[in-house]
């Protein structure tokens, strides 16, 4: 297993990084930019989109798959998100290879040159808006309430493991509606739908809330967002949906007949989350000895380590906790015994902490004879000796224990880091020194925001929705606003 991890506080970055290594989730691979996501870490997006992909389809939607290509033509078509995407796409221009003449290796033979040159999809409003052309033709046709798994492209010049990658895997929601508000509810319920599952499901709490405008997703009219802080005091936007308008509608001619006969554009809704998510879940529950994963998400909830010497111990105890073992699976809680003779209870314990399995099981000769376990929770590094009979009721009730106790321990370090400040000395102090978010009036324009940013590196990362509006007055400019907005700086 190596060297400890570095500490949170001596560099919270390369905590981050070795942490997501050493954990097994992830590692770098021979692509820029794009990362190999492990087993573990795998087993973990699986369970996310899993309770995701449920809600989903109990708010009424469908999976369905598009290309990975788009049509350079059809990026271009909706000219403010081809214009957000632009610098960030891979084209793809040649469709064969050859051998150099020269012996010299594998060129791109420029014989095989596409007649139009394909994006790999950084998103794919515009190949679904093509398609729902086909899919729309009258009232009765709608509402398309569409969702689909994939990977996109982004060409991100920096790059963190899931944070942000070149390559990432997310789900994307379009819908389709005949009125303006339909497709306003949509996008909000979307949005309140993330937050449920990054709260109930990660454990960590999120800020709902808007965009502005210099932040709005490229084609978007308005997006909705949920944002959450990490233990560095930066905040991270853990999921999006927007209301597109009829922008997408236009650009690609998809008219529907109302109920009265007459043609109107077709109004839409996109919405996603990504692989970022991961990184949320590690940033907000970790600690200096690995992982802490809430036991909703953790692909092994109660791992079981039998403290031996000699095979007749190991098949002693192994007679105890195998009906456990069954016992704890009925009841839907995944377990693993570990019984390996390759390797020593310490270092067992070690290689789960670090893997944030949530409750660790230990039963040795002593156990035997006395008729108990000693249960560790990860959360608090807490251990107790517990009677054999009680076992499996203790681990049900400290499995929910733990979800709420992580929840809370995230809220508590949230909630203390949110400042109101009503100077923009005072908010160039409190960025700088405390992070976290600090919220304060704002007038509302590009200039002023703009201005907050190059000077202090902190974004409005939301108008936040469930706030009193406020009379004040912009901690830059001075002029009026009617509500608070929160700044932080973010990943
Ligand atoms: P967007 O389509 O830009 O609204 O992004 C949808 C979701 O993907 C949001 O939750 C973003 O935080 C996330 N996301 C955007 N870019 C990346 C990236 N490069 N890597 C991982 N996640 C991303």
């Amino acid at each position: 297993m190596g060297k400890k991890l570095t500490s949170r506080s001596e560099d919270y970055s390369k905590w981050y990084n070795e942490l997501v290594v050493k954990a097994d989730l992830a590692e770098n691979s021979g692509v820029r930019g794009c990362m190999v996501i492990k087993p573990y870490g795998y087993a973990i997006w699986e369970k996310m989109q899993a309770q995701l992909d449920k809600m989903f389809k109990e708010t009424g939607h469908e999976n369905a798959y598009f290309p990975l290509f788009i049509p350079k033509s059809y990026l271009s078509k909706e000219a403010s998100h081809v214009e957000g995407f632009a610098k960030e796409c891979a084209v793809v221009t040649h469709y064969r290879l050859k051998n150099a003449e020269d012996g010299s290796g594998i060129i791109v033979d420029e014989d095989a040159k596409l007649e139009e040159e394909l994006i790999v999809r950084p998103t794919s409003e515009t190949i679904i808006w093509d398609t729902y052309r086909k899919w729309v033709q009258s009232y009765r046709d709608l509402p398309i309430l569409v969702n689909q798994w994939a990977n996109v492209v982004r060409w991100e010049m920096r790059t963190r493991l899931f944070l942000r990658t070149a390559e990432f895997l997310w789900q994307e929601g379009h819908t389709a509606h005949a009125t303006r508000q339909e497709a306003v509810e949509e996008a909000e319920q979307m949005m309140h739908i993330y937050a449920e599952f990054v709260e109930n499901y990660m454990g960590v709490p999120v800020i709902k809330g808007i965009k502005t405008e210099s932040e709005r997703f490229a084609g978007a009219e308005e997006t909705y967002c949920i944002e959450a802080l990490m233990q560095d005091g930066k905040a991270l936007q853990a999921g999006t949906s927007h209301f597109l308008g009829q922008n997408f509608a236009k650009a690609f001619d998809v008219k529907f007949a109302n109920k009265e006969g007459k043609q109107e554009y077709v109004w839409a809704t996109s919405w996603g989350v990504s692989t970022r998510l991961m990184g949320a879940l590690v940033m907000t529950h970790s600690d200096d000895s690995g992982l802490v994963l809430p036991p909703n998400l953790a692909p092994i909830q109660v791992v079981i380590v039998p403290i031996y010497k000699g095979m007749d111990q190991l098949d002693a105890i192994a007679e105890k906790v195998e009906p456990l073992v069954k016992e704890l699976r009925s009841k839907g809680i995944s377990v693993k015994f570990d019984k390996r003779d390759t390797h020593k209870p310490g270092f067992k314990f070690n290689e789960y902490e670090l893997k944030g399995v949530p409750v660790r099981l230990a039963i040795g000769q002593r156990d035997l004879d006395n008729g108990t376990y000693e249960v560790a929770r990860r959360d608090t590094l807490q251990k107790e000796t517990i009677p054999a009979s009680d076992v499996a009721n203790k681990i049900e009730t400290l499995l929910v224990e733990i979800q709420e106790n992580i929840f809370k321990k995230a809220l508590d370090y949230r909630e203390s880091h949110i400042t109101a400040v009503d100077s923009y000395d005072e908010f160039k102090k409190i960025i700088e020194e405390k992070g976290g978010f600090v919220s304060a009036h704002w007038d509302g324009s590009k200039e002023t925001e703009d201005k907050i940013k190059e000077e202090t590196k902190a974004t409005i990362r939301c108008i936040p929705l469930d706030t009193e509006k406020e009379e004040g007055k912009c901690i830059v400019t001075g002029k009026a606003s009617t509500q608070r907005v929160l700044f932080a700086k973010a990943y």
